[in-house]
């Protein structure tokens, strides 16, 4: 699909109603996902007939715009409620509906508990104001990770919660075959370059575009209405391939975790439902954080 079409067709893909803060939820733009899905597919083959998961999948401007360039399977995975029933509405606009797996995950969660990333040394991103630091040492290293050839992620940039980039693209590492996307502030940009090769062991770390990002104002925070933000995309390689080559064991270990982890979307979009009309009622006009 040429560039300006899949721009066109993601055009309607319906972003945050009601944007958490905390979250860091801000929709990738129909140009910048193309412009990054391009790329991917045209310079590098990582879309085309290849699995995809995309790491935060929001409303999932980005997973759409993989399965329309002809992904295979496409994994969503979220850790918002009404970011995946805002997304299975996006996915049911589509005649025929899209087909995109969405499960309930967090992501950082995952990560402080099944890996032996250590979250204090990535103290570099800014305006830190988290708390809950305190991981325990007891991880696991068992976990089967959720896999796919390509992991293409727009992560948290780490300005709510500290080291939210980082534990995203860590836990991208885990899950790609081939290829990771990821969305970083340029001003991090020596930053993730050490921690992708050296700390997480990557085969290769490459900015593969530059772009500006007009961060809307939508949260009431920002003094400008629109602030310009600077972000790198990156493309990188992880090392060590753990592939599921058919072992029983580890397979069922993983359609495990997934069903563990996976959320009836249906029942989801209910509550999610339920929620937002309680919200609207108790709250119409404000647009906070919540
Ligand atoms: N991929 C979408 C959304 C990007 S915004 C797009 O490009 O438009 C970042 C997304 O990460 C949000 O949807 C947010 O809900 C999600 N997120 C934040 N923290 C998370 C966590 N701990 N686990 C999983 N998802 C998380």
């Amino acid at each position: 699909m040429k560039p300006k079409r899949l721009e066109s067709e993601l055009q309607d893909v319906g972003t945050f109603s009601h944007p958490k803060q905390n979250l860091e939820q801000y929709a990738t733009t129909p140009a910048l996902a193309t412009k990054v899905l391009h790329l991917a597919a045209v310079e590098f083959g990582d879309i085309e007939d290849k699995s995809v998961i995309d790491l935060g999948v929001g409303t999932g401007v980005l997973a759409i715009g993989a399965k329309l360039m002809g992904a295979g399977h496409v994994l969503g995975l979220d850790v918002d409620v009404d970011a995946l029933s805002e997304c299975k509405e996006n996915l049911e606009m589509y005649e025929p509906e899209l087909e995109v797996e969405l499960v309930l995950m967090d992501v950082i969660e995952l990560i402080r508990r099944y890996d032996d990333y250590d979250e204090e040394e990535s103290d570099e991103s800014d305006e830190s104001d988290d708390d809950d630091n305190n991981n325990g040492d007891g991880k696991r290293k068992d976990y089967v990770w959720p896999k796919a050839d390509t992991v293409v992620t727009n992560p948290p940039f780490g300005t709510r919660r500290k080291g939210a980039d980082v534990a995203f693209l860590a836990a991208a590492m885990k899950m790609a075959e081939t290829a990771v996307y990821s969305f970083h502030k340029t001003s991090t940009r020596e930053y993730i370059q050490k921690v992708a090769t050296k700390k997480l062991g990557a085969k290769s770390a490459k900015v593969v575009a530059e772009m500006k990002y007009g961060l809307k104002n939508q949260y009431g925070h920002h003094r400008k209405d629109e602030v310009e933000v600077f972000v790198d995309v990156w493309r990188i390689q992880p090392t060590c391939k753990m592939k599921r080559d058919g072992n029983n064991d580890e397979d069922e270990i993983f359609e495990q975790n997934l069903r563990e982890l996976a959320a009836n979307i249906e029942e989801l979009q209910l509550s999610a439902r339920e929620r937002k009309d309680k919200h609207r009622s108790k709250n119409s006009n404000k647009n906070e954080e919540y």
